[in-house]
């Protein structure tokens, strides 16, 4: 493999860049370095008073806002100040600053606070890394002196000198940036070794093994992060050394072993750059500085912040960081940990380490890693002993700090340790990914626990990861050829197509394929592949490996480390014992049990019970808008109370014309040249209306439920092939040639603008005339049936003038007159309008003397308020997005300034005519949290979202009832 990554060449630049400023810090250090430290100190002493009375816990939750946040930090952080030291039980930030210390930082800081044992180090800010690319790519002034002066404390804590001959200090440089962003920066290990330290590192530690190590690791990472020359490199050489003298294992090479590699990977690096492997230490630190810059710019970087709407302008920060070693023999360890279980939310220790190994070797894949507890060791099989096995003492000290950290963040939390020489060391600490399903254990379970309440747990669920669990999972009463088993990875189940590549994962999706994405195990490059995919499997990897922990945080299934399987990528196939699957075979991956199944899958619907049900009850007290859902199947609908809607928003009425047994009779009405020609296709259809708004209205049980009138083109409708006109002539009489005729007459340039909604109604009067008798039928047979009490709403479409609505109401209203009085019986109704055109906004107090009730249709506003078709939007909307010009895609998102304005306005002139006008939203946005949040804060009483999506707008509902409340408060 040549050298692929993007960042290669800007790796180049900015570590010639960086080097030639170093040069010029170690000319003034001398200078600079005592006045710098003078002040650093003064800052230092005056820091440390605000933490030491630090408020406990709440500001240090990971949901602050981001009111919260700024505030705090505009405290805490000083002007001119671009370097945060911590270390020694102190630290000059703390956690709720991580927007100018990144979260690692922050965290870091906030351990050190705790007293925590973190090795001690400084962090640049993030407003270094924005200056950065704001001044074309340069570095405040101040920074290296500020760089220099928190070295030089932090060589005075650990007792070494950055590249001293004696007493080497070696850091790690680290990135972070706001929001954790797993595997997209790079971190460099054991910086400030060269050809002399080395030796001091040898002869301080007693363990020659041990600093050829990791001068070995550190040649490789710095090459490959700050100097752009591939990894494939050095792992070449590396197996080329194994080979040749008859070894497998990395733990088989001796320290002569890695003397040797690094003499063989030092000409690499000269053949491939032309120029040596740097030795000055401080060339080495600025190269990583400004490597880490960079990376923030790389496409992986470019393309999680894309998916995950981080923007650019957050920046990173870099931490430099003491190093501890995992690697200095048996007695010492290098591990991660969840405090709960990821993946069920089970409060257990969960996570892995590995004896004598450095940083990321344990998700690296190349050694198997062994489990912390013996429980998870026995539960996954594995010969080695867990570290509550091996390392009995340390692991007590480890669980102290699990609950420790626990108990102050109130949040489950994801850590990352080492263990050097049997004394535990903290590298990290963060709120820790999780499924839907952990999420809301874990906020159950902390509601019980009494470290939280029920609105900080309803809080801290992400609405939009719910999907995740109302989705279908295989039946367990089918037939499941199952022909491998990997670990359960992250849950839920995905059927698709395999294929291997992750750019042909996102092709076959783009065409609306389903498809499996197969790996032997994933990469930050694979993201795209793994967004696009169904499910993810892997055929290496532990459960906190790459594909696990991105799997996880994107809500899609996934089976990893799946032994049984063996990936051929060049020959397109995977095998799982004689079994060969190939690109295209269709899978199903169960990552609730890791089970990998040929074939598609029978699924099941989901249920919301046990600890789902709970959080939801909650949701509910602190809701104040009511969610309902878009249906017109009863499937639909059951579907919605099953998830807990209060009625129907939208019953689009033109669904239940497409049936099959009845488009006939719509064509004819359709195409019939009469009045009674129509009435009589009419009268056919009547029945049928009838009947669904009967069943609907059954199934929703008391629930109001809105009827929008028939809203498409005619035209929608029309016979296409010969055998449809043949059965339209038939019904209707006319010849095959009239009908051709009638169906070009009706052909229209723009039919989204044409004629359509109400529009209809007023040409054809009969047609909603059927469909209220329809309504009040159904709905006076229902009551009568001794059913709860039926309260139809009828809704007018694509109004855009009182007049209109004037005309329609009255004929509404004289069907439900002439209904009940054949009837015998009345219902209550409202008659209202879908306000989707601008002029129905503006002239909301006109219309709404006449409509009960306004549904803004946001699909249609947004389409026309815009002027952008949402049929044709795709084609540009990505290059709208690139360029900034939206944030978010307007018909997923509100766009709030534009449209926002426009409900806003609407309801004030609405209410101000009619004070209990009921108001709801039923476009696509229903369901989409933030425009939820809008809606409420907006004053609407519903939302109305497709079935799937009324949990999540229950969720969503309820959080931007609390938010509201704390402003309120604040
Ligand atoms: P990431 O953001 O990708 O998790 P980190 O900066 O956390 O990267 O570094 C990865 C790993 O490197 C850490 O989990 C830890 O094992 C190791 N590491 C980082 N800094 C140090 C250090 N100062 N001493 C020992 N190990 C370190
Ligand atoms: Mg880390
Ligand atoms: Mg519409």
């Amino acid at each position: 493999m040549a050298k692929p990554k993007p960042k290669t060449a800007r790796g180049k630049t900015v570590a010639k860049k960086a080097a030639k400023s170093a040069r010029k810090t170690v000319a003034r250090k001398a200078a600079t370095r005592t006045a710098a430290k003078k002040v650093a100190v003064k800052k230092k002493a005056a820091a440390r008073k605000p933490a030491a009375k630090k408020p406990a816990v709440r500001k240090a939750a990971p949901k602050t806002t981001t009111a919260q946040k700024g505030a705090a930090q505009k405290g805490a952080a000083q002007k001119g100040k671009l370097v945060y030291g911590f270390g020694d039980g102190r630290a000059e930030g703390r956690a709720n600053m991580r927007e100018l210390l990144g979260g690692k930082g922050a965290n870091l800081a906030e351990m050190a606070n705790l007293g925590l044992p973190v090795p001690p180090g400084f962090t640049i800010t993030t407003e270094v890394c924005t200056g950065y690319y704001d001044n074309g790519k340069k570095y405040p002034k101040d920074l290296q002196a500020q760089v220099d002066a928190a070295l030089v404390k932090v060589e005075k804590l650990v007792g070494a000198k950055f590249g001293d001959a004696k007493m080497p200090l070696l850091v790690s440089v680290r990135s972070g940036a706001r929001a954790s962003m797993p595997g997209m920066m790079d971190t460099v290990l054991n910086l400030g070794l060269n050809d002399t330290t080395v030796e001091a590192l040898a002869r301080q530690s007693g363990n020659e093994r041990f600093a050829w190590d990791s001068y070995r690791r550190f040649i490789q990472m710095y090459s490959d992060v700050v100097l752009g020359v591939g990894h494939e490199h050095f792992e070449e050489l590396l197996e080329m050394h194994k080979e040749d003298h008859g070894l497998t294992l990395d733990t088989e090479l001796k320290a002569e072993d890695w003397k040797h590699l690094v003499g063989a990977y030092k000409k690499r690096v000269q053949q491939e750059l032309g120029k040596p492997f740097p030795q000055d230490v401080r060339d080495q630190l600025w190269g990583a500085i400004g490597a880490v810059f960079s990376s923030w710019m790389n496409q992986r970087a470019i393309t999680y912040r894309a998916l995950n709407h981080i923007p650019a302008s957050w920046g990173t920060a870099v931490n430099v960081q003491a190093m501890v070693f995992g690697n200095m023999g048996e007695t010492s360890c290098t591990g991660v940990a969840f405090t709960r279980d990821p993946s069920t939310g089970e409060k257990i220790y969960y996570g892995e380490y590995l004896i004598n190994a450095q940083g990321e070797d344990v998700v690296a894949g190349i050694r198997t890693p062994q489990q912390l507890t013996k429980t998870s060791r026995l539960a996954v099989g594995n010969q080695l002993p867990s570290m509550e096995e091996s390392m009995p003492a340390t692991f007590r000290q480890l669980v102290a700090v699990f609950q420790k950290l626990e108990k102050h963040y109130r949040d489950m939390q994801d850590i990352e340790f080492t263990v050097q020489q049997g004394k535990l060391w903290m590298l990290q600490t963060r709120s820790g990914k999780r499924t839907a399903k952990a999420a809301i254990k874990i906020a159950v379970d902390m509601v019980k626990e009494k470290l939280i309440r029920q609105a900080e747990a309803v809080e801290r669920i992400d609405p939009a990861s719910l999907d995740q669990l109302l989705h279908p999972t295989p039946d367990p009463k089918a037939p499941r050829k199952v022909v491998a088993k990997g670990l359960a990875a992250s849950p839920g189940a995905a059927s698709g197509k395999v294929v291997f590549l992750a750019d042909e994962a996102e092709k076959m999706a783009q065409k609306g394929e389903a498809v499996i994405l197969c790996r032997i195990e994933t990469s930050p490059e694979d993201i795209h592949g793994m967004h696009a995919a169904k499910g993810i499997l892997t055929a290496r990897g532990g459960t906190t490996s790459h594909a696990a922990v991105v799997a996880r945080g994107m809500g899609r299934p996934c089976v990893s480390g799946a032994g049984g399987i063996r990936i051929d990528y060049a020959a397109g196939r995977m095998t799982a014992g004689d079994l060969v699957i190939s690109k295209g075979d269709v899978i199903t991956i169960d990552g609730s049990t890791g089970e990998v199944i040929m074939g598609l899958m029978p699924m099941i619907e989901p249920q919301m019970s046990g600890d789902f049900g709970l959080l939801m009850g909650w949701a509910d007290k602190l809701r104040k808008l009511k969610v309902r859902t878009n249906a017109e199947t009863p499937a639909d609908a059951e579907t919605a109370v099953r998830f807990g809607c209060e009625g129907i928003g939208l019953c689009r009425t033109e669904h239940m014309f497409f049936d099959a047994d009845r488009i006939t009779a719509v064509r004819e009405m359709i195409l019939s040249d009469s009045v009674d020609g129509r009435k009589k296709a009419l009268a056919k259809i009547l029945p049928m209306q009838r009947d669904d708004f009967a069943s609907l209205f059954k199934i929703m049980a008391g629930r109001p439920v809105t009827i929008r009138l028939l809203d498409p083109p005619l035209h929608e409708f029309l016979p296409h092939t010969d055998a449809d006109f043949d059965a339209v002539a038939r019904g209707t009489g006319l010849s095959v040639t009239a009908l051709k005729e009638r169906k070009k007459a009706l052909e229209e340039t723009n039919p989204m603008l044409g004629h359509r909604g109400c529009r209809l109604g007023i040409s054809y009067p009969e047609i909603y005339e059927m469909q209220a008798r329809a309504i009040f039928e159904a709905a006076v047979a229902v009551s009568k049936a001794g059913g709860k009490p039926v309260e139809p709403e009828v809704m007018i479409p694509l109004v855009a003038t009182k007049a209109e609505i004037d005309i329609l109401k009255r004929r509404v209203d004289a069907v439900a007159a002439a209904v009940f009085k054949e009837q015998g019986r009345k219902v209550k109704y409202l008659v209202g309008t879908m306000i989707e055109l601008p002029r129905a906004a503006l002239r909301a107090a006109d219309i709404a003397q006449t409509a009960e009730f306004f549904s803004f249709g946001t699909n249609d506003l947004t389409q026309t308020t815009l002027g952008i078709s949402r049929d044709d939007a795709a084609l540009f909307m990505e290059d709208y997005l690139k360029a900034g010009i939206f944030e978010r895609d307007p018909f997923v998102t509100i766009d709030q300034a534009g449209v926002g304005e426009l409900i806003t306005l609407a309801t004030q002139r609405g209410r101000s005519v009619r004070k209990d006008i009921k108001l709801g939203i039923c476009g696509e946005h229903g369901g989409d949290p933030s425009s939820v949040r809008f809606c409420h804060n907006a004053g609407l009483d519903y939302v109305s979202c497709s079935p799937y999506r009324v949990p999540i707008a229950r969720l969503a509902a309820a959080q931007a009832a609390i938010s509201d409340e704390k402003a309120s408060e604040a």
